[in-house]
């Protein structure tokens, strides 16, 4: 059984976010069922950058970073989203990785495997939060983020 606080502690060596994001960080993945919970604690990095950095350098050959094998960037915006809204993108970004989705540019021109990509992640972050919230995650899958921002998310 993982607690926040032993989620919070095994992330904490290797995570980058502010002060303020580690509790709603380790609250979000501890929605998630225990074995991708084991999941990110051994493949996973958090990234999210504060306003007041101008830059930061992870270097992936440190000890502590050698079992992982995905970086998620989260916007330092979502730490201030309701518990419902953070813990579905940081679900739906641990599903990209759980679902092997492998690197995705900001810039991918292909849309077709973009738009499967993302349904596929917000399926399994819906199927593994479902049972934890109530109402539906309508607002936060794929389709309706472009539609509110008229841009692609990812
Ligand atoms: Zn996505």
């Amino acid at each position: 059984m993982h607690t926040l606080e032993k989620i919070d502690y095994e992330l904490g060596d290797t995570d980058f976010i502010p002060e303020y994001a580690r509790v709603p960080l380790s609250t979000a993945l501890s929605y998630l069922p225990e074995k991708v919970i084991d999941f990110v604690i051994e493949k996973c990095v958090f990234v999210s950058l504060e306003k007041d950095y101008r830059g930061i350098h992870l270097s992936l050959s440190d000890f502590r970073l050698k079992s992982k094998q995905n970086i998620i960037l989260l916007s330092n915006v979502l730490w201030f989203e309701n518990k419902k809204a953070i813990t579905f993108v940081v679900a739906h970004e641990v599903a990209h990785a759980y679902l092997r989705h492998g690197f995705v540019s900001i810039n991918d021109t292909n849309p077709a495997v973009n738009i499967k990509r993302e349904r596929s992640a917000d399926k399994q972050a819906i199927q593994w939060l479902q049972p934890h919230f109530t109402g539906s995650f309508k607002r936060y899958v794929y389709k309706s983020w472009q539609l509110q921002s008229g841009k692609k998310s990812n």
